[in-house]
C-alpha cells in the first residue's frame, strides 16, 4: 500500500494503476462500517483507493471539526490489512485554495432534514466528493446508506454533472445490539451509548409496524417518538420520505426511507431504515 499526502504523489501512483478502481472516501477513525465498503470495493475492482480527509467545509461554525476523532496510525494499518492499494491522506492545502469555485447542493433536497439542521453542510460535502471523485478517476465509489441524504445528493451530483463514476450504495453496519456504527460513537459514555440505542430500537419498531400492515406515517412517527423522547437529549426529526426525499403520508414498501436524527448528550447521531 502506498500512502500519499499530496496531489503530485497521489496522481503519480494513481496513473500507474491499470484496471478498474474502487474508491472509498472517508473521514477516518475507521470502523467495521468503513471496512464493509472497502471489502466490497476490493471484491468488485482490480484496485482500491481510500481517502481519509476531515473536510473542513462540511462542518458548520461550532461543530466538532477540531475534536473529530483522528487515528492516523490505526487507520493506516486497517487499510493495509484490508488490501487497499493507495491511501490518500491529504493536508487541507492539497485540496483547497483561497476563493474556491464552489458547487452547491440543490436548493430543496439539499436544505431539508440534515440540510435544514446543518445548512451548508451538503454544499461542503458535495464540493469535496466532486474533487475526490475527479482525483481518483474511480470506476465505482462506495457510500453507506447510513448517510442516506448524502448518498442521494451524491447520486444526483453524478447525474447532473454527467460524471462517470458508478455510485454503489452499501448496507448499514451495526453493532450486535443494533447501534449503527459511526466514528462519532467514540464520543459516547456508556450511559449515553445505552440511550443511543433508542434510535435503532425506534426504527426496528417502525419496521415491525410496517410488517404488520401499518402504512400511516403519522402513526409510525408517533410510536417512534414515544420510544425516542424518554431517552434522547433532543430529538431533531423523525421523517418518512420516498427515495427522492419527498415526505410521504403513507409508507410505500420498496420506496420508503425512515430517518431519525437526535442528540444524545453532546453527540449528534443519525440512523435510518430503508423499507
Ligand atoms: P465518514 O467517515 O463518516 O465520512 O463515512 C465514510 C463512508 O462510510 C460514508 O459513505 C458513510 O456513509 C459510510 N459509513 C459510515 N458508517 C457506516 C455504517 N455504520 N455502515 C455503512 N457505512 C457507513
Amino acid at each position: 500500500m502506498v500512502v500519499a499526502r499530496d496531489y503530485k504523489s497521489f496522481t503519480e501512483v494513481r496513473d500507474g494503476l491499470k484496471g478498474t478502481i474502487g474508491f472509498v472516501p472517508t473521514m477516518g477513525a475507521l470502523h467495521e462500517g468503513h471496512l464493509s465498503l472497502i471489502r466490497r470495493a476490493r471484491e468488485e475492482n482490480d484496485h482500491v483507493i481510500v481517502s481519509i480527509f476531515v473536510n473542513p467545509t462540511q462542518f458548520l461554525e461550532g461543530e466538532d471539526l477540531d475534536k473529530y476523532p483522528r487515528r492516523e496510525e490505526a487507520d493506516r494499518k486497517i487499510c493495509e490489512l484490508a488490501g487497499v492499494d493507495l491511501l490518500y491522506m491529504p493536508t487541507t492545502d492539497q485540496i483547497y485554495e483561497e476563493d474556491e469555485l464552489c458547487i452547491g447542493a440543490p436548493k430543496i433536497r439539499g436544505y431539508i432534514l440534515e440540510g435544514a439542521k446543518r445548512p451548508g453542510h451538503f454544499d461542503g460535502m458535495l464540493q469535496v466528493v466532486m474533487k475526490l471523485l475527479n482525483l481518483s478517476r474511480a470506476d465505482r465509489a462506495y457510500f453507506g446508506k447510513k448517510d442516506a441524504q448524502q448518498l442521494a445528493l451524491i447520486e444526483q451530483m453524478v447525474r447532473n454533472y454527467f460524471m462517470k463514476t458508478e455510485i454503489v450504495p452499501c448496507e448499514i453496519v451495526r453493532d450486535a445490539d443494533g447501534l449503527a456504527l459511526s466514528s462519532r460513537n467514540l464520543y459516547l459514555s456508556d450511559e449515553e451509548r445505552r440511550r443511543a440505542l433508542s434510535l435503532s430500537r425506534a426504527l426496528k419498531k417502525a419496521g415491525k409496524l410496517i410488517q404488520g400492515g401499518e402504512r400511516k406515517s403519522e402513526v409510525i412517527r408517533s410510536v417512534m417518538t414515544g420510544v425516542l423522547e424518554p431517552e434522547v437529549t433532543k430529538l431533531e426529526y423523525v421523517a418518512i420520505v420516498n427515495r427522492k426525499f419527498q415526505p410521504l403520508e403513507e409508507v410505500v414498501p420498496g420506496e420508503t426511507i425512515i430517518l431519525v436524527a437526535a442528540w444524545v448528550g453532546k453527540t449528534r447521531l443519525i440512523d435510518n431504515l430503508w423499507v
